[in-house]
Formats: structure tokens, C-alpha cells, sequence
């Protein structure tokens, strides 16, 4: 029998405690209160938003769940990990004020705020998953030492995956800098000579100095790039370039080996929340004001990463005639990770579409 993911629709103009109403009957119809058993230490992933981003998901999504996690006599914790670029999400200590400007306090959610990795990335433990690409991966050690875990995930674009959703969100969004290295290290982006206007912005980017601008034009040192993208997404001349097919090939398989670990280590004690609201081009780490691609369709709840990712394609393509991802980048192939997750075991694309009726 294929897997359940259950469909709440709602728009997020919506009255919000009417949403954190359905939210948490939603929680109840997708099992979760069976995966989360008494004094489990809960993680629930979330994104907090890059500074000066819009469409990140509020926090008054995430505030129910805290709730149900509680109801089942377990301790919530509300995490996420910091980035590889520079950004004041880069480390634990301006990672926790930039979760608090955007409305992520303990006080609000109920729950302290934990980054997973540690002040600066660091903290990972070595998860053995002997996948064709990795035999072991590293991931936040705060992630890996929970005993269950809601994972809340947005569904939008992304600039080198097409679909950034809950596999990317378990797969870039759980792991260590290290894994996060890793993950981007099969893709190095490079600079069109003809298109740069040597304006220097990627420089102040770019999280290693492998940028140098020169008379005319920048260019890339290949052997220090640890191929992070962010000069591909401040670079307002469309000047950088990644090998499109092989690099996002490539990438999106690393993305799902490093979800699989979580999901491994984790042992059915995972439920994902996906919400496909303010469906926007690029992801939640642009510091920008972006605008829908795509009218809301709601939230999907499950226990199956591939499944609800499948239903996100499916779903966005049967509202507009395109996925999310070919109306946002359409050079890329998001069905990628979906079809490598399948293959190595990370879930199903198999699902059955179950709509709620509260
Ligand atoms: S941001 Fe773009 S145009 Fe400016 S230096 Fe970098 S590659 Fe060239
Ligand atoms: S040159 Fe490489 S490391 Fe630097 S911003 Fe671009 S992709 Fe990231």
C-alpha cells in the first residue's frame, strides 16, 4: 500500500489561529503524536529566514507544532543549523538574534532555540550510511543526539537544485559545515568574462576568498571555491555559471545521501511538514523581498520525505501546468534527488494524495 501524505489547504492570508487550529488537528491526522513518545527530546527543524528575506515561514506555523509536541509529554527544541556563506547565520550567536528579529523566541514558541552544529558549525557527529557517493556523512550533532524529530520545510526554488524542499531541508539544512562542504563540492561555478562588470560584490560574498576582481572582470580560483553558490545568487549581471547538468545532477544525489543519513539514524521517529505558501523562485537564504511564482496550495504532513516532495511537484504542475521547479529554473531537473532518494532507499514516489477535511 503506497504511503499517505494528507493535504491541508489554506492560504496564508488565512485568520492565523484558525490555521494553528487546523494546524494541530493536522499534526494528530498524520500520526505524529505516535512517532513522539514521553521525554523525547524533539527537534524541530525550521529555517529562521536570512536578514532581510520576507518569505521565510513565520513563526506562528511553527508554534502549534511546539504545542503537540508538548501535548505528547515530550521536550521540543527549535533548531536549525548555520550556513556556509557569509551571512550572520554563519554562527550560533547571531544565528540565535536573527531567529529572535524574525519573531523565533522561546517565549513566543514555547521552546528554547538550539543551533544544532554548534557556534560555528562545527559540532557533527559521523552518521555510517554506505551510500554509492558517501560511506559516512557528517551531521549537526544536536540532530543526531534528538530522539525524534518535525522537520518544517518551504517549499520554493532553488538556484542549483530547482526544488529546494524537505529533502533539501534534511539534507543541506541537518548537516555539519563539514557535510554541508561536501555536499557542495561537486559544484564549481565559473565567470563570464564578456557579462562580469568587475563590480566586486560576489567578493564580499564569497565565504573563502577564492574571488579576485581584476581590471576587466573577476574570475574563480577553482582550488579554494568550495562551490557554496552564493556568487551565483548576488551577482546581479547574471556573470556566474555552474555546469547546470552535472553539477546540479551531482549535488542534488549528495543532498539525498545526507537526508538518508538523518533519516537512518532517526529510525521512523521523523514527521514532515512541508508548506507550499509564498512559493518563491529562490529559497529563504536570499536576502530579498521576492514574490509567489504560484497561488498557496496549503501544507503536506507525512513520514515520507520522497512522498511529500513528489506531491509538492505534482501538485504545483497540476495548479499551473508546470512543477514548482520548471517555473522557477527551468534548465534544472529537481525530479533528480526525488528519483536517487527512491533509489537508495530514502522513501517512495509512490503516495496516496489524502485531503483533510477540517
Ligand atoms: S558580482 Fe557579478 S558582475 Fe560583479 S564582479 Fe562578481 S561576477 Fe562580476
Ligand atoms: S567562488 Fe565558490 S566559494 Fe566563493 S561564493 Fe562562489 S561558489 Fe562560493
Amino acid at each position: 500500500m503506497s504511503t499517505p501524505v494528507f493535504l491541508l489547504r489554506f492560504q496564508h492570508s488565512d485568520p492565523i489561529d484558525q490555521t494553528k487550529n487546523r494546524l494541530k488537528k493536522l499534526f494528530k491526522t498524520a500520526g505524529f503524536d505516535k512517532i513522539i513518545e514521553k521525554n523525547d527530546v524533539t527537534a524541530v527543524k525550521v529555517h529562521f529566514g536570512e536578514p532581510g528575506n520576507t518569505s521565510y515561514l513565520p513563526h506562528h506555523y511553527v508554534e502549534p507544532i511546539v504545542r503537540m509536541i508538548k501535548s505528547c509529554n515530550a521536550k521540543p527544541f527549535v533548531t536549525d543549523t548555520n550556513v556556509l556563506y557569509k551571512s550572520r547565520r554563519d554562527n550560533a550567536i547571531d544565528h540565535i538574534e536573527v531567529a529572535a528579529e524574525h519573531g523565533f523566541t522561546s517565549e513566543k514558541l514555547g521552546a528554547p532555540i538550539i543551533i544544532a552544529d554548534g557556534i560555528l558549525g562545527r559540532n557533527e557527529s559521523e552518521i555510517e550510511i554506505n551510500a554509492p557517493l558517501n560511506k559516512s556523512i557528517s551531521l549537526a550533532t544536536e540532530l543526531v543526539s534528538a530522539h525524534s524529530a518535525i522537520v518544517i520545510s518551504h517549499a520554493t526554488g532553488h538556484l542549483t537544485t530547482g526544488l529546494g524542499a524537505t529533502i533539501k531541508n534534511l539534507g543541506m539544512g541537518m548537516s555539519s559545515r563539514k557535510g554541508k562542504l561536501t555536499q557542495h563540492s561537486v559544484s564549481k561555478p565559473i565567470i563570464s568574462e564578456s557579462k562580469c562588470t568587475a563590480c566586486g560584490v560576489c567578493v564580499n560574498w564569497c565565504p573563502v576568498d577564492a574571488i579576485t576582481v581584476g581590471d576587466d572582470f573577476a574570475f574563480i580560483n577553482e582550488g579554494i571555491c568550495i562551490g557554496c553558490g552564493e556568487c551565483l545568487a548576488v551577482c546581479r549581471f547574471n556573470a556566474v555559471k555552474f555546469k547546470w547538468d552535472s553539477s546540479s545532477e551531482l549535488l542534488q544525489k549528495q543532498i539525498a545521501e545526507h537526508a538518508l543519513g538523518i533519516v537512518k539514524q532517526k529510525n521512523g521517529k521523523m514527521g514532515f511538514l512541508t508548506f507550499m505558501i509564498n512559493m518563491t523562485k529562490d529559497c529563504d537564504c536570499l536576502a530579498q523581498k521576492p514574490i509567489s511564482l504560484i497561488d498557496d496550495i496549503g501544507v503536506l504532513a507525512g513520514t515520507d520525505p520522497v512522498a511529500i516532495d513528489q506531491a509538492v511537484y505534482d501538485l504545483t504542475k497540476k495548479q499551473t501546468g508546470k512543477s514548482l521547479s520548471q517555473i522557477a529554473f527551468p534548465a534544472l531537473n529537481a525530479q533528480i534527488q526525488l528519483e536517487y532518494g527512491e533509489q537508495i532507499g530514502l522513501g517512495s514516489r509512490e503516495y496516496r494524495l489524502v485531503e483533510t477535511e477540517f
